[in-house]
Order: C-alpha cells, then sequence, then structure tokens
C-alpha cells in the first residue's frame, strides 16, 4: 500500500486528512508515525512558500510522499496582518481571547465594507521523485466587533461569513469544513492524487 506522511504534529488536522482520504489506497501517517524527526524552519514570505519548505523537508527524512499545510488569516485593513505570522501574533503562547481582542481594538472605527478579511490554507504535496504539487484556497469574511462562538480555533470567533451572519467559531464543524479555507485545499489536493494514482 502507498504511504503519505502528513507534515504536522496537530492530531485534529492529521485526523481530518485521514478521514478524507480514508477510502483511498493510501496509507496516512503522522510525522511519528514514520519515524520522521526534523526541526524545520519555516521561513518563507508566502503561505505556499512554507507549505512546502515542511513537505520537501518531510519527503527527504521520509523518503515517501509527504503533504504539509500552512494557513493564516489576512485583515485587509491591517495590510494583511497577521498573515504568516497567525499563529506567531503577539507571542505563541498568548490566549487568542487577547490576539482576537486586539484585532478588534485595532480595527476600531473601520467601517464594515474595510473589514474584510480571510483565511488563507496552501496545501503542498512532494513526492519521492521531486515532483510538487501546491493548492491555495480562501475562506472571505469580516472582521467583526466581538468575540462570539465556541466551535473552531484561533480567529474563528471574531471572523464573521456574511453568508451565514454568524462566526465560523458560531457555524458547525460540517459547516465550516464545507467552505473553509483547508476543506477546500484538502479536497483539491485529494482530487489530484486520486488522479495520479488512478
Ligand atoms: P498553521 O497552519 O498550523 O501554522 O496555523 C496558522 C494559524 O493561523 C493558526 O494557529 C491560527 O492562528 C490561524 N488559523 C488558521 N486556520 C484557522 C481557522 O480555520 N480558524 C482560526 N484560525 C486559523
Amino acid at each position: 500500500m502507498r504511504k503519505l506522511v502528513f507534515a504536522t504534529g496537530n492530531a485534529n488536522k492529521l485526523r481530518e486528512i485521514k478521514a478524507i482520504l480514508a477510502d483511498m489506497d493510501v496509507e496516512v501517517l503522522s510525522m511519528k508515525e514514520a519515524g520522521v524527526d526534523v526541526d524545520i524552519v519555516e521561513d518563507g514570505k508566502t503561505f505556499e512558500e512554507n507549505a512546502l519548505i515542511k513537505a520537501r523537508a518531510v519527503a527527504q527524512a521520509s523518503g515517501e510522499l509527504a503533504l504539509a499545510d500552512d494557513s493564516g488569516l489576512e485583515v485587509d485593513a491591517l495590510g494583511g496582518e497577521p498573515g504568516i505570522y497567525s499563529a506567531r501574533y503577539m507571542g505563541e503562547d498568548t490566549s487568542y481571547d487577547i490576539k482576537n481582542m486586539n484585532i478588534i481594538e485595532r480595527l476600531e472605527g473601520v467601517p464594515d465594507e474595510k473589514r474584510t478579511a480571510r483565511f488563507v490554507c496552501a496545501m503542498a504535496a512532494v513526492f519521492p521523485d521531486g515532483t510538487e504539487k501546491t493548492f491555495v484556497r480562501n475562506m472571505e469574511g469580516r472582521i467583526g466587533y466581538k468575540i462570539a462562538g465556541e466551535n473552531g480555533f484561533g480567529y474563528d470567533p471574531i471572523f464573521m461569513l456574511p453568508q451565514y451572519g454568524k462566526t465560523s467559531a458560531e457555524i458547525s464543524p460540517e459547516e465550516k469544513n464545507a467552505i473553509s479555507h483547508r476543506g477546500q485545499a484538502l479536497r483539491a489536493m485529494e482530487e489530484y492524487l486520486r488522479e495520479r494514482f488512478s
């Protein structure tokens, strides 16, 4: 059976990709399961570069097909911040209540139509023969005026989805998966892998 190593230490992401690829003839392994222990410096300038850096490192270390993603929030009124620094914004250990309140405060006085933002996800695959493939997908929304919702994670409680009139933390995980940047990028990759493997 073909093997695929997913370059993440995040158990939720791993579960998500295992579920999506469940009926494909491929065994999805975590880095730990594949015995890969590499220190990866994510010093790319874009989500796509960072996803490729991770996937390349894991493909090289494992000799198997490697997948990696990189994602974040871009706020237009903040010139695209926090962008590729989304996880590190105000410090990796700072709570998202504080990060989210800070973004709301920085947008004080900014009218609705200028509060546009998007979640971006880049999904990269690197094959043992060196072939590379990436997909980048967005979920568009607006920064709200308060924190709302218990679902999701990170910046979801301030990310208003116009089509729902709710934040991405107020819709169900299934609803979010169907429209999210990560869901879209993962499904695009799934389709590509199915074609390549058929
Ligand atoms: P990474 O892709 O695991 O490096 O995550 C990047 C960061 O972007 C996360 O730690 C969150 O701060 C933010 N982020 C990415 N996707 C989402 C999402 O779906 N909801 C909320 N925050 C997100």
